[in-house]
């Protein structure tokens, strides 16, 4: 069966039982899919709250993923963007897991080549009831993903991230207002990042053990300041993606942080253990890892 390529859900939370639950037929679907079943994973995953754009950059880079090559791949002045939907309003918005359901292979400069898998990552912060939901959800992505982008507006919010062992963490700040502090990109984010990881006494002490531990627990951590994309990006509610719409700044900075988050060679492979995780392996440990939050 072909069918075109779209989001599938994976990982739902049951709100009124606090519950989760797994599609592993759908995931299975994606990850035995014979031509990439046995290769070893990169799973790239964006998370953060509702509204936060995910679903927005997220069809950036599967356009990147798509027209790789072409020199105009950000897209025509007037196209709609498709791919994860991100138009507010009419439809339900879900919490918990969705990813891409084409697997991309690609090449990396010494010739392996390892299987993509886009995750598309969503918790609730509306409420104290759903504040554990959306840990459990944050931490399931954190443990099946290789790299993390957390999206975040214009601050940087260290109670929100978790303490679980992964590769590599981006932090990716959107509406930046202070260029002339930090300018734009990884340049001024690592900086950024840098002034607000160090840990000096004054600190709560809580704040401090986050601190320590995002340094213990990722080999990888960056930052990406993004400019905010233009009103009609953020308020327009018949915006549909257009690239006339958007700021050029803020292109510029797509141009620039999407084909470095996807050259082959930062793409890092899903290790668990210290050893690399194929798509098959990954859906036996997101079985594994499903069953310990559902306890
Ligand atoms: P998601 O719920 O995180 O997937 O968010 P969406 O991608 O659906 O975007 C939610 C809304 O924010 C849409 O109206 C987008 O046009 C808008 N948006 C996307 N990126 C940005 C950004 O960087 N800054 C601001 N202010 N709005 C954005
Ligand atoms: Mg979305």
């Amino acid at each position: 069966m072909v069918s075109k390529p779209g989001p599938v859900q994976i990982v739902t939370v049951c709100k009124e039982e606090h519950s989760f639950a797994l599609d592993t037929e759908a995931l299975a679907r994606v990850l035995l899919a014979p031509e990439v079943r046995d290769k070893n994973v990169v799973v790239l995953s964006v998370a953060g709250a509702f509204r936060k754009g995910k679903s927005f950059l997220l069809d950036f880079m599967l356009r990147y993923m798509y027209r790789k090559g072409d020199d105009n791949w950000l897209g025509e002045d007037d196209e709609p963007l498709t791919g994860f939907s991100w138009r507010g309003g009419s439809e339900p918005e879900t919490t918990g897991i969705q990813l891409w359901s084409e697997v991309f292979l690609i090449q990396k400069s010494d010739g392996t080549e390892v299987a993509v898998l886009l995750m598309d990552t969503q918790g609730a912060f509306d409420n104290q009831s759903t504040v554990k939901d959306c840990a459990t959800i944050f931490a399931l992505s954190t443990m099946t993903s290789s790299i993390q982008l957390f999206t975040e507006y214009g601050r940087l919010a260290m109670d929100e991230i978790f303490q679980k062992p992964f590769q590599s963490l981006m932090f990716l700040i959107r509406d930046w207002s202070f260029p002339y502090e930090y300018s734009y990109g990884f340049k001024g984010g690592n900086e950024f990042l840098d002034k607000r990881l160090q840990v000096n006494e004054t600190q709560h002490e809580e704040l401090q053990t986050v601190r320590d531990h995002i340094h213990s627990c990722f080999s990888n951590i960056s930052c990406f300041l993004l400019p905010h994309p233009g009103l009609k990006v953020a308020t327009s509610p018949v915006f549909e993606g257009q690239l006339n719409a958007v700021a050029p700044e803020f292109k510029e900075e797509l141009r620039s942080l999407i084909p470095k988050l996807l050259h082959p060679d930062r793409l890092c492979e899903k290790e668990i253990n210290g050893n690399k995780v194929t798509c098959r392996g990954l859906l036996e440990f997101f079985k594994a890892y499903i069953k310990i939050y559902q306890g």
